[in-house]
């Protein structure tokens, strides 16, 4: 029988670790952290032999392959010995695209795969398909490959994801964008990052679709130096396109073979201008698998924007608090602050992933009228802003950044938590950091 080792206990590795006994093989998965209840009683449900706290070698480097987690850098010391001794290592899209015949919508991008991969989900399932969610939200894909059954799956892949896949094929792959997110992961270089995203093209033939941001240079310097054999998609708010998807005064338009589908940009459910990009690129995935254009239009109309982007939380006294917490870099706070319409106070800041502020500095002299920090060190967004926004203050909690906001705002303003940074310095994770701003807001 066939070893194979999971290194990582959280959600990716007891999906693979299942789907691996569901398989046959002889399995064991280790963790050099402390595993969560849930992940440890799942696997002694499934009888599954497993360590915490520690790698034990002499029970690893027997594998015949192993699946690593995504968390895990190649970097790893453990890692380093498995490929070392030349044992295969490969992610948990790799080893559960083996076991799956269903069709696969994969998206992936700097910024805004939640949000795309939640809407062709949502337009899917208005469709009445069998349609599973999975990857780096939700349940696994791993997991769900064991113990369900869809004829297709939408799935988010983060880069680490694809890092490790090979045979891996997607039917239709979407690159929302890529802009600099992670690079410590990637030797502090670009053109890795850039590569990684692209994993998720390979494999495709012309059957196939790529769809992707025309207006994003990276995206295009890439795709010029490279071949993809699908069909190729833009989707674009600068020019009109004759197949892909573009904005034409107030409605955006989609172009796929013969078919067209239109719809008024007021219409759709998510606001701002990067969720036209997302919807464009849900609607054309949606177009391609020949969902009609009532049902791409209505979804696109009543989705729910999902908890931590641009979710409004409440108005008080006239004031609306909104949680971005998801921002984590910095693009994603530039598309926070240039959809905003009233004076903003920008709640900024958390653990720097080595971000360069300077493109926010336009939208912040003319958006935000006062600027609170929340973090450890805020030096960086001291530097930057100091002098363009008429005040900056300091906090070290949700609690006090949400009172000392509604002290700061009079009526039609906005709170924006929208923080460009992780969240590791004062939170959990970005969640824990948007239901202390919530619950805080709740509070006042
Ligand atoms: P991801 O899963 O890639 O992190 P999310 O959909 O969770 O993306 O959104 C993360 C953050 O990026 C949110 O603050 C959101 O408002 C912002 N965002 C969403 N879509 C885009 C986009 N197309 N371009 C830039 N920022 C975006």
């Amino acid at each position: 029988m066939s070893r194979i080792v999971v290194l990582g206990g959280g959600e990716s590795g007891v999906g693979s670790a299942v789907l691996a006994k569901v398989k046959g093989f002889d399995v064991f998965l280790s963790d050099m952290g402390k595993l969560s209840e849930k992940y440890s009683a799942m696997l002694k449900e499934w009888d599954i032999p497993f360590e915490q706290g520690q790698h034990t070698e002499d029970l690893i480097l027997n594998a015949d392959e192993v699946i690593k987690s995504p968390g895990i850098p190649e970097t790893a010391p453990m890692v380093q010995k498995v490929l070392d001794k030349g044992i295969g290592v490969i992610s948990e899209i790799e080893f559960a695209g083996r076991y799956d015949s269903a069709k696969k919508v994969c998206i992936t991008g700097s910024n805004g795969k939640t949000t795309t991969t939640s809407l062709i989900y949502h337009l899917l399932q208005q469709a009445g398909l069998n349609v599973g969610l999975g990857g780096n939200i939700g349940k696994s894909y791993a997991y769900q490959v064991a113990t369900e059954q869809h004829d297709i799956y939408v799935l988010e892949l983060s880069s680490f994801q694809l890092d490790n896949v090979y045979d891996f094929k997607a039917d239709i792959a979407i690159i929302t964008n890529i802009t600099p997110d992670h690079l410590d992961r990637y030797g502090y270089n670009m053109e890795n990052y850039v590569k990684s995203k692209f994993r998720i093209t390979r494999n495709m033939s012309s059957e196939d679709c790529f769809i992707f941001c025309s207006d994003d240079e990276i995206t295009i310097n890439h795709l010029n130096k490279i071949v993809v054999q699908a069909q190729k998609l833009p989707f674009t708010q600068k020019n009109e396109v004759e197949q892909g998807a573009f904005v034409k005064e107030d409605r955006m338009i989609v172009r796929y073979k013969e078919q067209e589908c239109d719809m008024y940009l007021q219409e759709l459910a998510l606001g701002g201008k990067h969720n036209v990009y997302n919807s464009m690129a849900a609607a054309l995935a949606a177009k391609a698998m020949d969902i009609d254009n009532q049902v791409i239009r209505d979804g696109l109309a009543t989705f729910q924007a999902v908890e931590h982007r641009l979710e409004n939380v409440l108005s008080i006294r006239e004031v609306l608090y909104i949680n971005d917490s998801k921002a984590t870099n910095v693009d994603a706070a530039w598309y926070a602050l240039e959809c905003q319409t009233r004076p903003v106070i920008w709640i900024v800041g958390g653990t720097d992933k080595g971000n360069d502020y300077s493109t926010l500095v336009d939208l912040a002299r003319e958006k935000v009228k006062a600027i609170i920090c929340m973090g450890l060190d805020n030096a960086k967004i001291h530097a930057a802003f100091e002098g363009v926004v008429p005040q900056m203050h300091d906090v070290t909690s949700a609690q006090d950044a949400v009172k000392l906001a509604d002290s700061l705002a009079v009526a039609g303003d906005v709170v924006l938590l929208s923080p460009c940074c992780a969240s590791f310095d004062l939170f959990k994770n970005y969640e824990d950091r948007g239901r202390q701003f919530k619950e805080a807001v709740r509070n006042l």
